[in-house]
């Protein structure tokens, strides 16, 4: 049986005092929620974050990280970092990271290799686009992008590792993928796990990110192959990211 995670990905909002409101209610909450749960706020506030989720359930999560370890690369943040401020969790090639700052394959593998050495939990994101899905390369991509990872660190390294398998046209436009349409990739995603190792693919939380809302929540956490969500605008409001972990339940 795999714990469904519901993660909250702030993306480049907050404030320290909407951070803190959020999180006095976020904290309280979700005392009674039997899933796990994150947020990921902007770096500048993963110290407040921290702070105010201190012995609380929710983890704390990061957005990205450089693939590097440390040195002369001016305004990135290594793993070892996040993870000396309490990160339990980052993101991995989130597709506005591929889209907008050109990450490509290589590194998302990079980043999702150099997170683990730091101890942290990636979250690989793949997904394919509108074009690609109306092309009928939904499945092609898909695997594509997860082999990219798979073929640099094996896929036992999978195993502390979570998977959110985010549509392109479905982040932050209003639209979702139905349950049917989420569930199938999701089983592929888990099919393509399992063909290397079936253990590892049965554990594997692989989570369903694109406009998740309370309404829509419960369907698609029924399915099957998914084991959460990676949630976007909905994390920034407190009542709707809290009936969001509830459908997790
Ligand atoms: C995301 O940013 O990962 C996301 C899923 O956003 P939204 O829920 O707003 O579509």
């Amino acid at each position: 049986m795999r714990k469904k995670l519901v993660a909250g990905n702030w993306k480049m909002n907050g404030a320290r005092e909407s951070n803190a409101a959020l999180l006095a209610a976020l904290v309280g909450g979700v005392a009674d929620c039997a899933c796990d749960v994150a947020v990921c706020p902007p770096f500048p506030y993963l110290g407040q974050v921290a702070d105010l989720l201190a012995g609380s359930k929710v983890a704390l999560g990061a957005q990205t990280l450089s693939e590097h370890a440390a040195g002369a690369f001016t305004g990135e943040v290594a793993g070892a970092m996040l993870a000396e401020f309490g990160c339990r969790y980052v993101l991995v090639g989130h597709s506005e990271r591929r889209t907008l700052f050109a990450e490509c394959d290589g590194q998302v593998a990079a980043k999702f290799a150099a997170a683990q050495s730091a101890g942290l939990i990636p979250i690989l994101c793949v997904g394919e686009t509108l074009a690609q899905r109306e092309s009928g390369e939904t499945s092609s991509v898909v695997a594509a992008q997860m082999a990219a990872v798979i073929d640099v660190v094996g896929v036992k390294a999978l195993a502390s590792a979570v998977v959110a398998y985010e549509p392109v046209w479905a982040i932050g436009t209003g639209l979702t993928a139905t349950p049917a349409q989420a569930q199938a990739v999701h089983a592929a995603i888990r099919a393509q796990v399992a063909a290397l190792d079936a253990d590892v693919a049965a554990g594997l939380r692989i989570l369903y990110g694109g406009s998740v809302k309370a309404q829509n929540a419960a369907d698609l956490f029924g399915q099957a192959d998914i084991d959460g969500g990676l949630i976007g605008g909905a994390a920034l409001v407190a009542e709707d990211f809290l009936a969001i972990c509830r459908a997790a339940n």
